[in-house]
């Protein structure tokens, strides 16, 4: 199958995301890096191109409708159709649920759950047009309920129903949907989660790993692995499916 291989991957300057974005770039495909700042989406594109990949660096609010639409334009015509879509843009804003601002409910629904609705709406009309194409999702382990986490759970429970929906419109369009549901991950976002609790990352990675049948808390490329195998034209029979990727059988 000679399908276009044009991928776009949000909250890619850092992270899990950065690391998909390198995976990506490595398996062949033509890689939109997508964040918030110029900046920091060329330094992820720099390092993608001098490994010999091919990289855009396309600063995305992925919550605001029109830089959604004038990126993913920006992509197609630069790059091509982007057939590939991973949604991992996230932002924490964590508290107890009778301390928890509207601000911060809000912030979290609209980075998780309308940020991945615009992107996904905007990239599946080329999607659909070719015949092919891979969305995957980042939600986590706290979809099962978290601590904290009111707002961030019910956006990455909600990003499950959102796969599954779109498994289910999408698939006959040669398009798959999964989503990744990552468990204890070293990034910027585990470490300022030890800073807001007050200890050390090595603190929170010891504590964390107890209860982590493998022995370890994941990095980045544990999960780009799975992404790369997501975004693969041979994966094609694998629609709507939640991966748990936390080190063990429990999320
Ligand atoms: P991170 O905080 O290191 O990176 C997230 C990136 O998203 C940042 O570069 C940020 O600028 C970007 N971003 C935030 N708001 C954005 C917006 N409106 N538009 C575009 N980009 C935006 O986080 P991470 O740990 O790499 O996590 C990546 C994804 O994986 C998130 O969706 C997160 O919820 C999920 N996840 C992480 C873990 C973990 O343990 N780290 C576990 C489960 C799920």
């Amino acid at each position: 199958m000679n399908s276009p291989r044009v991928a776009i991957v949000t909250g890619a300057a850092r992270g899990i995301g950065a690391a998909v974005a390198e995976r990506l770039a490595a398996d062949g495909l033509a890689v939109a890096v997508v964040d918030l700042g110029e900046q920091a989406c060329a330094e992820v594109a720099a390092r993608i191109e001098s490994a010999g990949g091919r990289a855009l660096a396309v600063p995305i609010d992925v919550s605001d409708e029109d830089s959604v639409a004038r990126g993913v334009a920006l992509v197609a015509e630069r790059l091509g159709p982007p057939t590939v879509l991973v949604n991992n843009a996230g932002v924490l804003r964590d508290n107890l649920l009778f301390r928890m601002t509207n601000a911060e409910w809000s912030t979290v629904m609209d980075v998780h759950l309308r940020g991945s609705f615009l992107m996904s709406r905007a990239a599946q009309a080329h999607m659909t047009k070719e015949g092919f194409g891979r969305i995957v999702n980042l939600s986590s382990t706290s979809a099962l309920g978290n601590r904290g986490q009111a707002n961030y759970a019910a956006a990455k429970a909600g990003l499950q129903g959102f796969t599954k929906t779109l498994a289910i419109e999408l698939g006959k369009f040669g398009v798959t949907t999964n989503a990744i549901a990552p468990g204890f991950i070293a990034t910027d976002m585990t470490r300022a989660t030890a800073e807001r609790m007050g200890v050390s990352f090595e603190e929170l990675v010891e504590h964390g790993v107890k209860d982590i049948p493998a022995g370890r808390v994941g990095t980045p490329a544990d999960i780009a692995a799975v992404a790369s195998f997501l975004a693969r034209e041979d994966a094609g029979f694998v629609n709507g499916q939640v991966i748990y990727v936390a080190g063990g059988p429990k999320g």
